[in-house]
Order: structure tokens, then sequence, then C-alpha cells
């Protein structure tokens, strides 16, 4: 009893002595919100001293002086403020921490020396499903990093990172970082930050290099080729020396071309999204396009028909850029589709979605596009055969500079063909 008696009495002294602390803290900051009154009387009843003139009123005086400019005097970060905040709330070392883990968006962790769950964050739960108090973590990570960082840190308390692939429901890669909690604590704090997005956006970029330095060296070594060829065996052979010449002008085209469209690219992306105030009426835009594109056309013996939007479709952005978006698709369309013979463009207004939108059409009756492919044309350097798309001066570019323009123009280009049935490239555009 008497225990009990004692262990209450010094719980209630430890709740006043908070109480008080909460107190003082409250009547620092009223004061400290008040002191520019508090200085203003001070600065009075001090004037008010001076002016009766005796040695006591010189010396309230010179005090009162003193207080006011203590008051007044500028206060650093634990100032007013800082103690203001404090005081309406809990301090920082009052606060749950299961609050505290609550409010962190990566999923956490704490828990005991035995690595058995005390408390996981909502996040963890989205990450990896129920985690109720209890759970060993040894058995619900089984990974063998994972076994070797709980013996580490339950081992000597030492802090400890490992990267983890979590590979169900679907792979994803962790940065997981254990510590002890505090310095007499018997609570260790797991925490995750998912990898994956960086990850696969180091894999996109090491490709796309990749990709680049490939598609640059083919040229490269069949020039260099011919170069040793002319200087060598086909010194004197002036019919070879034509053809050679025409296959290297060729091959710089190609090298010309695939850095024109990487610089293009590398360009757009630099800046996610256009800010222009011009307005353009794409009717007019496409058709000149076409026009510009007439001898490609013929070449390719296609021809375009070109509809009429029945009114003006008003597009904000870029002249340029949009000019570019047609010239890759009535190029694509021509190569592509040349043996249809026909390439028609159409003009649409659409109400769908939360815009009115333009959406110009173009359609062409060559072989089309498997469906397994469709979802793929717009990346970068992929084709759906390479060989047709290098003997059409393709750089493996074109779509993938049309999504990136579209994009900050904040539109979209839908694809749809059937093999042997044509494809029709839409390209939808919001309104002005
Ligand atoms: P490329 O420079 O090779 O033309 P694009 O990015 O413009 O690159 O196109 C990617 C691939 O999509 C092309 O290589 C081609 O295989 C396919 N493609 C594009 N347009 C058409 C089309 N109208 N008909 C059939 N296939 C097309």
């Amino acid at each position: 009893l008497a225990i009990g008696i004692g262990l209450q009495g010094m719980q209630e002294f430890e709740g006043n002595r908070r109480k008080i602390r909460r107190l003082a803290g409250v009547a620092r900051a009223r004061l400290a919100g008040a002191r520019w009154l508090l200085a203003a009387a001070a600065i009075s009843i001090g004037w008010l001293a001076w002016t009766s003139r005796s040695s006591v009123s010189a010396a309230v005086t010179a005090f009162l002086l003193v207080t006011a400019a203590t008051l007044l005097l500028p206060r650093g970060r634990s100032g007013a403020r800082s103690t203001a905040i404090a005081a309406d709330g809990p301090a920082v070392n009052e606060l749950p921490g299961s609050d505290v883990v609550a409010a962190l968006p990566d999923p956490v962790i704490i828990f005991d020396g035995n690595g058995a769950v005390v408390h996981a964050n909502q996040a963890t739960i989205a990450a990896f499903g129920a985690m109720p108090p209890g759970t060993l973590l040894q058995l619900r990570f089984r990974a063998h990093e994972m076994q070797l960082l709980f013996q580490g840190v339950l081992g000597d308390r030492r802090p400890a990172v490992i990267d983890h692939v979590e590979k169900v429901p679907i792979e994803r890669a962790f940065r997981v970082s254990v510590a002890p909690v505090g310095n007499d604590s018997s609570l260790f704090l797991m925490h995750f930050r998912d990898q994956s997005e960086v990850r696969r956006i180091d894999r996109m970029r090491a490709d796309f290099i990749a990709n680049a330095s490939h598609e640059l060296r083919t040229p490269l070594a069949s020039i260099a080729g011919f170069i040793e060829t002319l200087r060598g065996p086909a010194r004197n052979d002036e019919t070879a020396r034509e053809r050679f010449l025409e296959i290297m002008q060729a091959q710089t085209g190609r090298m010309a071309r695939l850095i024109d469209d990487l610089l293009s690219l590398s360009r757009i992306e630099m800046k996610p999204h256009v800010r222009s105030d011009e307005r353009i009426d794409i009717g007019v835009l496409v058709s000149s396009v076409a026009d510009a594109l007439r001898h490609l056309a013929a070449e390719n013996g296609v021809v375009f028909t070109i509809g009429k939007a029945e009114q003006p479709l008003l597009v904000p952005g870029s002249r340029d850029e949009l000019i570019q978006v047609f010239e890759n698709l009535l190029e694509n369309a021509c190569k592509y589709g040349q043996s249809g013979g026909r390439v028609d463009v159409e003009f649409a207004r659409s109400d769908a979605g939360p815009r009115q939108q333009a959406v110009v059409t173009i359609r062409d009756y060559g072989p089309g596009i498997a469906e397994e492919h469709i979802p793929r044309i717009t990346e970068r350097f992929y084709r759906v055969d390479v060989e047709t798309s290098r003997s059409q001066k393709g750089t493996g570019l074109g779509l993938a500079i049309v999504k990136h323009i579209l994009t900050r123009h904040d539109g979209r280009l839908v694809v749809k063909s059937k093999l042997g049935q044509g494809a029709a490239f839409a390209v939808h555009l919001p309104l002005d």
C-alpha cells in the first residue's frame, strides 16, 4: 500500500511539474507578446519619476529604463515566437511516437528487442499489408539481407542501412535503415524509402545513352570502313570511289538527323510546360505542313486528302513545336503507309473530357501496326522493323518527340491500327 501511495504521489508530482512548466511557458509567451506595452509603461513611469527630481526617483528611472531596454531588445530564435508555439501544445519531447511516425509518408516500424512490432504507421500497412503489434519482423521479412540487418541491430544496437527488394505483389526496391530509439529505450525504428522510381529512371537513362551511342556508332563505323577502303584497295577505282562517297554522305546525313532529334528531345524535356500567348489555327497549320511535304508524298506515291474544319480550331501553344508534331506524323504516314497510296487528314471538335479539344486524325492505308507494338511505338528508339525505319531515314525518335510535345501542350496522341488495315494517329489538343 505504502509503495502504491508513493508511486501515485510521484506520478502526481511529475504531472504537476509538467503543468507548471506548461503554465510558465504560456506566461512567458504572453509576456513576450505584450512586451511593447510593458516597455511603453516602463518608459512612462520612468519619465514621471524623473520629472519629480529626487535621487530615489533617479534610481527608479534608471531601473525602469534598463527594464524597457531589455524588453525592447530583439530576440533570437528561442525567443517569443518559438516559446509561443511550444506553449500552445505539448513540447516536442512529449509528443506520442505513434503521432510522429503517422505523419511520415514512408513506412516506419517501431519494434522491440526481440524484433516484434510495437507500432507500424499507415504507410507500412499500405506498402506491406497488416502488421499488428507482436508480429515478428524476422518472419515477415525473410530475405537474407534483412535477417543480417536484424541480427546486427538487435545484437550490438548499431544503426545500419541496406538495400532490399520486395518481390510480392510487385517488385519494389527499398533502402531500409534501422536504429535504436534514444539511448536508454529498448525500442528500435526501421524506415523504408521506396527507390523503385529512382532505379527505373536510372535504368531508362542508361538504356537511352546505350541506344544513342549505338545509333551513332553504326554510321560512324561504316564511314571509317569506307575511308580505309578508299585509302587502300579502292585508291584508284573511280566508280567505287563515287559509290562509297555517296554511302558516306548518306551516313553523315543519318548522324546529323539523329543529333538533331536528340537535341530536339532534350530541349523539349528541359521545359515541361509551354507558356505561350500564341493562338494557332490548327487547320491552317496542318495544311501548310502538308503543302511543304507534297514532294515527299509524291516520291512515295501518296496523295494527301486534307479535310476542312467546320470552325477555326484555335489552340494555344508553340507554333514550331506543333509543326514538328504534324511533320513527323505526315512523314510517317507517307513512309510507312505508302502502299495505301493515300493519306487522309480529318479535323473534329470533341467535348469528351474537362476541356473542349481539337482532334486531328492522320490516317493511312498501309500495312498498319500489330497490337502488341502500339503501346511501345512512342518509346525512344522503338521501331517495329529496324531495317524499314533505317531505309526510310528514321531515327526511332520521331514519335517520342511527338508525345513529349503533346504532353507539354496538355494534349495526347491516340493510335489505332489493325495489321493490314492502315493506321490512324489522332492528336488531341485543348482548345483556347
Ligand atoms: P522512325 O524514325 O523510325 O520513323 P518513329 O518514332 O517516328 O521513328 O516511329 C516509330 C516506329 O513506329 C517506326 O519505326 C515504325 O515502325 C512505326 N510507325 C510509325 N508510324 C507508322 C505508320 N503510319 N504505319 C506503320 N508503322 C508506323
